[in-house]
């Protein structure tokens, strides 16, 4: 058995997978953990990923949560930390990327640390310490009005100073492009210089994936980095890894089809549309009905799944709240916008529990709260991270004695990814793994 080289902290969950994928694609056989486990075997890996849900929740909790989380990757003697954020940067002036960022260093006594944010392959780049997506601003794109963490500035270097009060007053600043551009010997050197000036955190440029390859040669030794899932495309092959598809390797699946979707997001609407429009059966949540009898609500759509799946066996079943934006207001109205994720977070989450103990052996689960909510009910704790479904949706693996069949086959899929047909894609995956078993 091997150690694992590379230990990474997600802010969340499906971002965990996300980054996961990455690394199998570049050729590491990954371990994806919920949350720091405790007193469990060590992973059997080349990288282990830490899923916390520490993105929106009081910076002092996400402190505690990253450390504890360090200091376990750490024991399995990992080389490098890997804290993974969102390529969007999602944060407030408050944190949690940058308290987070000063734990870190403190712990492992690192005193300069660099962030690289973009991920080219999703169009996020950042140029002059500024956040591009796609064409505009950070700021002028959707994330504006995120109703969690809403980016109103796309200047990094002074959004992340903002969210620095650590008692060593670390001051930001930029490894330009001018050096990026040019080679891992200018990126150090830009950190020396940097570090003379007194700067102990560096947001990168980046604007291709080369870039990423540059700052991966230049950031290999360094105990920590701070990055979306883009980095992760570069930085195996510094460890000397090579893309492979023995690495995406899982077992064969088993079981039932269920999806489960509860996120909002335009491209979840679009995929629930396409499937029921491909003659899919599904059974609508609705949050109004849910607050009136929500046990009555959920019995019914269990009793529902029992009857499709006694008539076939074979058919995928879908159970969704996913709902237009118009509805999900009118929802917010009638019963508060907490209420209502609350009630719907539950109600799947038990429906999920149990569509696998009747029989479901591969889920798929759409949106980043849901999946989270889904996975804790199913006690899920260690994932083997397998083939990419869509970008940044890998199919995943846990071996489960607690559940009927003894393991399951997951897809955690942050709502805005995939495409219009990613569910009945999901399953044709498996399909091909199967039939690529020797
Ligand atoms: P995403 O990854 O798209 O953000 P999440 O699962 O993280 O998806 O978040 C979706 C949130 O919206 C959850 O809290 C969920 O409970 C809530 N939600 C789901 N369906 C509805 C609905 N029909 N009306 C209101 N809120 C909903």
């Amino acid at each position: 058995m091997k150690q694992p080289i590379l230990g990474c902290i997600a802010d969340d969950l499906t971002g965990a997978a996300d980054l996961a994928n990455n690394l199998v694609r570049a050729g590491m056989r990954v371990i994806l953990a919920i949350d720091a486990p405790a007193g469990q075997a060590p992973p059997d890996a080349d990288a282990v990923v830490v899923a916390l849900k520490s993105r929106s929740i009081p910076a002092p909790e996400a402190l505690a949560q990253s450390l504890q989380s360090c200091r376990w990757l750490r024991h399995q003697g990992v080389r490098q930390i890997y804290f993974k954020i969102c390529s969007t940067f999602d944060s407030t002036p408050k944190g949690n990327i940058g308290p987070v960022i000063e734990a870190l260093m403190e712990e492992l006594d690192c005193a300069f640390s660099v962030v690289a944010p973009a991920f080219p392959d999703n169009d996020r780049t950042v140029y002059k310490g500024h956040l591009f997506v796609g064409d505009v601003l950070l700021s002028e794109s959707g994330m504006r009005s995120h109703p969690l963490n809403p980016m109103t500035d796309a200047n990094l270097v002074r959004f992340l100073e903002l969210q620095l009060h650590g008692a060593n007053q670390r001051k930001t600043g930029l490894i330009d492009y001018a050096s990026v551009a040019v080679s891992a010997d200018a990126i150090r050197a830009r950190i020396t210089a940097l570090r003379m000036a007194g700067v102990s955190i560096a947001i990168a440029d980046t604007l291709n994936n080369d870039d990423l390859y540059r700052l991966a040669a230049a950031l290999r030794e360094d105990p920590m980095v701070t990055a979306s899932s883009g980095l992760a495309i570069a930085l195996p092959a510094q460890w000397g890894f090579k893309a492979s598809r023995a690495t995406a390797q899982l077992p064969p699946a088993q079981g039932r089809r269920a999806i489960v979707s509860g996120s909002c997001s335009a491209a979840a609407n679009a995929q629930v549309l396409h499937f029921l429009e491909g003659g899919g059966s599904a059974f609508s949540l609705d949050p109004t009905r849910l607050a009136k009898d929500a046990g009555a609500l959920i019995e019914q759509a269990l009793t529902w799944a029992r009857q499709c799946w006694s008539r076939d066996t074979s058919q995928p079943l879908l159970v969704y709240s996913t709902s237009p934006p118009e509805a999900v207001k009118a929802a917010h109205q009638r019963l508060g916008a907490a209420r209502c994720g609350e009630l719907i977070e539950h109600a799947l989450a038990a429906i999920t529990r149990a569509l696998v103990f009747q029989g479901a052996g591969q889920l798929v689960v759409a949106g980043g709260e849901t999946a989270g909510v889904c996975i804790r009910a199913l006690e899920i704790k260690q994932m083997r991270i397998g083939p990419q479904i869509d970008p940044g949706v890998p199919w995943c693996y846990a071996a489960a004695p607690h559940l009927p069949l003894g393991h399951l086959h997951l897809a955690l899929k942050s709502g805005n990814f995939g495409s219009g047909n990613f569910f009945t894609k999901a399953f044709s995956v498996l399909d091909q793994l199967a039939k690529a078993e020797p």
